[in-house]
Formats: structure tokens, C-alpha cells, sequence
């Protein structure tokens, strides 16, 4: 894992990660190698772009998804349930309607990384 310019994390296996500010989870992306799910990206860690967009969910948001479903956990559980749809532009991310986060609607720019990763 190292840093690919001041937004991005490059992974093993073509993948490379930003920190969601919207829903405050890492969203992974394959941008080379075959056979699955792959994005285009500009190659600019300042400033990416992928497309097409980046659709993420997770617990009772999951089609067809039984059990799972985080929602009458704790407050401060460490799971949530969240769907997350955004576009990535030139290093911002807009976030579609669709988004159960705060965020839903909104461009803001991807958070440059922090090290230490907390
Ligand atoms: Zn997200
Ligand atoms: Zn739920």
C-alpha cells in the first residue's frame, strides 16, 4: 500500500482507494487488471476521475440482502447501513440523490490522505 498523489491509495491487484467523505468508508476501485469490475481512471492521484460512477452499499441496502442490517444496533456501532452513489471529477466527488448519507446532492472535494491513517 503506498500513496498515489495526495487523494488516493494504491492497492495490490490494479486497485486504488480515496477515503469517502461522505460516508466515511474507504471505496476500493479496480482500475487494471481482468475480470472484474473496473473503472476508468486518468491516473492522476491529485486529481482523479473515474467513471463510471461509483455505486456502494452496504447492510439492508444490499438487494435481496437477509439479516445484515445494522440499523437497531448501537449508535456507535462500527457497521452502518449506507448507500453510497458518486461520481468522481477531477478530484471532486459529487454525490447523487440516491446516497442514505448527509452528503446526498452535494460535490465536495476528495479529502487530501492524513498520515498517520487513523
Ligand atoms: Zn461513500
Ligand atoms: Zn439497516
Amino acid at each position: 500500500m503506498s500513496a498515489l498523489g495526495s487523494k488516493l491509495r494504491q492497492l495490490e491487484g490494479g486497485r486504488v482507494s480515496f477515503k469517502c467523505p461522505g460516508c466515511g468508508d474507504w471505496h476500493m476501485l479496480n482500475v487494471s487488471g481482468q475480470g472484474r469490475p473496473r473503472w476508468t481512471f486518468n491516473g492522476d492521484g491529485d486529481a482523479p476521475t473515474f467513471t463510471p460512477s461509483i455505486l456502494y452499499r452496504a447492510g439492508h441496502y444490499i438487494p435481496g440482502s437477509k439479516g445484515g442490517c445494522w440499523c437497531d444496533g448501537p449508535e456507535d456501532a462500527d457497521f452502518k447501513c449506507i448507500q453510497c452513489h458518486s461520481f468522481v471529477t477531477d478530484g471532486r466527488i459529487r454525490f447523487l440523490n440516491d446516497c442514505s448519507h448527509d452528503l446526498a446532492g452535494q460535490t465536495v472535494d476528495l479529502p487530501d490522505l492524513t498520515y498517520p491513517e487513523a
